[in-house]
Formats: C-alpha cells, sequence, structure tokens
C-alpha cells in the first residue's frame, strides 16, 4: 500500500503511465486536455457550445437537502446502489468525536449513503478500507467516491482488489488540511469557528463558510490573515498535489470551472460535470431525467492573474506579506473588481489550477529538492509551468528567494 501513495516513489508523475491504462488513452497535451485531464470526447479545443460533450454544468431539478451542492455525488452514488450496478459504495462519512471530521465507510444501504453527504473539510484516511474490501468476499462490485490523491492509491492496488467492476467518482479537490488545520483556518477566518460547518474557496474570490444553521459567510480572500494562514493550515501532501482535476476518476464532480452567480448559494447552483470515459458516461447517464444540464462557458484571460496571485502567495508564504488582511470592505470592492475583470466559468478553473501548480512547483522545488522534484511532477505540469516562464525565467527567479 505503501507503493501505491501519490506522494511517495514516482510521486504524482504516476498518473501519466494510469491514465493510458484507464481510460484507454493519455491526454492530449495540445487541447485544453493538457489542463482538464482525458475527456471522453475530446474532439475539439473547446466544448463551450454542447452541453453533449464532456465537460457541463447540473444541477439536480430537485436540490438534495443536506448535499454540499445539488447533490449530484450522492444521487449517483443511490442509483448504482438501487439498480444494483454496485452492491457497496465507499463513501465519507463523519467521525465520532466531531462530525465535521472524516471518517471512510463501506455502504450497503440507501442510508448509510445519506449519511455521508456534505464535505468533512479535512483530509480522509480512505486508504484503511482497501483492505476490507480485498478481503471481503461479498463485495464484488464497487463505487468508489474521493479525492485525487486516494483515487491515484486505488488505481494502483485496483487490480489486486479482486472485484469484477470498480466505478470511480471523484470530485474535484485543492488545498485541504489535517483536522488540526481546518481549526486553526476557522479559528482565524471567523468569529464563530464552532458554528462552521464546512467551507469552499469560491470563484467569487470569496471564501463561503457554512454555518451550523444552513446560512452563509462569506469572506473576501484579501480579508484573510494570509501570513498567519500561510502554514499549519494546508496540508504538505496538498501543496506538492498536481491532481485537482482527478485526472484518473471515470467521473468527476466540482464547482472549479462552473460560472458562478453570486446571487444562489452553493447548494442551489449548478456544478461543473466531466466525464472521463464510457464508465463515467454510464455513471451519469443513470441520473440524467433528475438533471438540468447547460453547456460550459468561458470568458477572460486567466493569465496575468495567474502570476500575480503566485506572487502575492508566495510573498506571504516566505513571510514577507502584509501582517493583515485588506479591511472587509476593501476585500470585498477588489473581489467586485475581479468579478468585473476576471476570468470567468472555465476560464476561473483554468485560473485556480495554474496558480496551484506552480505555487506546488516551487513547493515541492524547495523541500524536496530539485532531483526529487523532477521525479514526482507529471510532465503536464511542467508544461504549465514553462508556459509562465516566459523570457525573464518568471518562476525559476522565485526560486532563488
Ligand atoms: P454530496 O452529494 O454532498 O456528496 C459529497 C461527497 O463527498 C460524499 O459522497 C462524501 O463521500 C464525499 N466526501 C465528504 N468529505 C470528504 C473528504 N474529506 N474527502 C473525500 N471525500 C469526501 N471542487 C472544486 O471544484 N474545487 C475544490 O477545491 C474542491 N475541493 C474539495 C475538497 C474536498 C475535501 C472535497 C471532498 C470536495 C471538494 N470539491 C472541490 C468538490 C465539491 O466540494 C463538492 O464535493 C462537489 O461539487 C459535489 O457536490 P455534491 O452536492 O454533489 O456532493
Amino acid at each position: 500500500m505503501k507503493d501505491a501513495c501519490a506522494f511517495l516513489g514516482p510521486g504524482m508523475s504516476r498518473i501519466e503511465k494510469l491514465e493510458e491504462k484507464v481510460h484507454g488513452k493519455r491526454r492530449n497535451t495540445e487541447t485544453d486536455e493538457l489542463r482538464l485531464g482525458v475527456l471522453l470526447n475530446s474532439d475539439t479545443k473547446d466544448n463551450t457550445n454542447n452541453s453533449s460533450q464532456s465537460i457541463f454544468y447540473a444541477k439536480k431539478k430537485q436540490p438534495m437537502e443536506k448535499a454540499q451542492w445539488t447533490g449530484i455525488v450522492t444521487s449517483v452514488a443511490l442509483e448504482m446502489l438501487r439498480t444494483k450496478t454496485v452492491d457497496c459504495v465507499v463513501a465519507v462519512g463523519s467521525g465520532e468525536a466531531d462530525a465535521r471530521n472524516p471518517e471512510p465507510k463501506l455502504c450497503f444501504t440507501e442510508e448509510d449513503i445519506l449519511a455521508c453527504r456534505g464535505v468533512k473539510p479535512s483530509l480522509s484516511p480512505n486508504l484503511k478500507v482497501f483492505a476490507e474490501i480485498e478481503t471481503n468476499p461479498e463485495i464484488k462490485n464497487v463505487l468508489y467516491i474521493g479525492v485525487g490523491c486516494s483515487v491515484v492509491a486505488l488505481r494502483e492496488v485496483e487490480q489486486y482488489l479482486g472485484l469484477d467492476n470498480l466505478y470511480v467518482l471523484g470530485t474535484n479537490c485543492a488545498d485541504n488540511g489535517r483536522t488540526d488545520g481546518f481549526y486553526k483556518f476557522v479559528n482565524n477566518a471567523t468569529d464563530k469557528p464552532d458554528e462552521v460547518l464546512h467551507y469552499e474557496f469560491m470563484p467569487d474570490y470569496k471564501v463561503h463558510l457554512k454555518m451550523r444553521d444552513g446560512s452563509y459567510e462569506k469572506i473576501p480572500y484579501f480579508s484573510l490573515p494570509a501570513k498567519e494562514l500561510s502554514s499549519g493550515v494546508i496540508a504538505e501532501s496538498c501543496k506538492s498535489c498536481f491532481d485537482y482535476v482527478n485526472g484518473l476518476a471515470d467521473l468527476v464532480v466540482g464547482y472549479m470551472g462552473v460560472d458562478y452567480d453570486e446571487s444562489i448559494p452553493m447548494n442551489l447552483h449548478p456544478q461543473y460535470v466531466t466525464v472521463r470515459n464510457e464508465r463515467g458516461q454510464k455513471m451519469i447517464d443513470l441520473i440524467k431525467n433528475d438533471l438540468q444540464i447547460t453547456p460550459s462557458t468561458t470568458r477572460g484571460d486567466r493569465k496575468p492573474f495567474v502570476l500575480q496571485t503566485v506572487i502575492s502567495d508566495d510573498e506571504a508564504y516566505l513571510g514577507r506579506g502584509p501582517e493583515k488582511g485588506a479591511p472587509r470592505f476593501v476585500g470585498n470592492l477588489i473581489a467586485w473588481v475581479l468579478n468585473k475583470v476576471g476570468p470567468k466559468g472555465k476560464e476561473f478553473g483554468m485560473y485556480s489550477l495554474d496558480y496551484h501548480t506552480i505555487r506546488n512547483y516551487l513547493y515541492v522545488n524547495r523541500i524536496y529538492g530539485k532531483e526529487r522534484a523532477k521525479e514526482h511532477i507529471p510532465s503536464y505540469a511542467m508544461k504549465i509551468v514553462e508556459e509562465y516562464e516566459g523570457k525573464n525565467g518568471d518562476i525559476s527567479k522565485r526560486l532563488e528567494l
């Protein structure tokens, strides 16, 4: 199992080899697949005008209560169990001490699956259920729900689990942390840390804290104490991750590239869906009559915003950022301006992905050293870094600081 870990041995570069095994093809690095991963229908560069393509927006016509967004993930899982496509679903439920802490579960009933609705905002020890699957002869057909790093490990050991069918429903994921990191973040972000159920860094340049009573507190990124939060919140593994898009899942659900409408709360808002192969298509088709599907859209130019974000974030990492975040009204004003002039839709998703790729490239080179970084970082991520390196060596220069 240790050999399968996405952060040991060949690290994240193993995704490229596994991609071909899982999807039957590698990502085409001349198209959007460079960033978004293998797509079932990848014949066009820009699939913005065709909802039958492999990236689209969707929301449940009747949003599911207590789900994170409108409940697409839970609905697919329920339908796979109801139709007996699978006999077990691996999902993440709540820990005993604090319901906000993640605990992986093997779900055999609809009640089990419903109990796992919503994101528990820290790293889930999902690998521990693999041994249970391997040793239980009754489990032959499985739906696995998980974030990218756990899916990488799953794909490495898939052949040893003795399954007839494995379906993987991934979520996009960036910047998770350990449980103590979650507590540090909420203690610094709000006056009501015990009320926070979970939080999401949203495309409107604000972090949305969902409170226990169902309300949201929205804090502009620029008003967070970046210097204080630059350590002890995001896990070291997340700063070494190059799989925001969950490239080895069959179907992926997230929000990174939605055209976010601030007036709609996340639990009623369209989600961002990526179909990577025929299994993924079969999974989403199970609930297609319950979905309102719209084409993905994209506008703006992410490039200048990416470099600016990398620089201000790196200054905070190096302990040279401002002591405090901007006052709320200033933060809200900056967020408002960026919403007007910044990247939107898929372009926002790629802004976030490019920023995380470069930030993590810097982190891995500084912490692991150049040789290990070369082994760990996939070539698709290096291609993105090179796009920003430019004539002046903008990225390499930061490694000298
Ligand atoms: P639900 O129907 O409510 O289902 C949520 C599912 O999440 C459950 O089945 C449960 O098994 C699983 N889950 C809960 N907690 C965890 C956990 N700690 N680890 C793994 N799985 C868990 N999308 C983005 O676009 N950008 C991001 O940066 C991003 N970060 C995320 C970080 C985490 C840890 C997770 C779990 C998801 C993240 N997502 C991100 C995806 C997004 O938050 C929603 O999960 C997704 O849109 C599905 O919403 P839903 O209403 O369909 O989910």
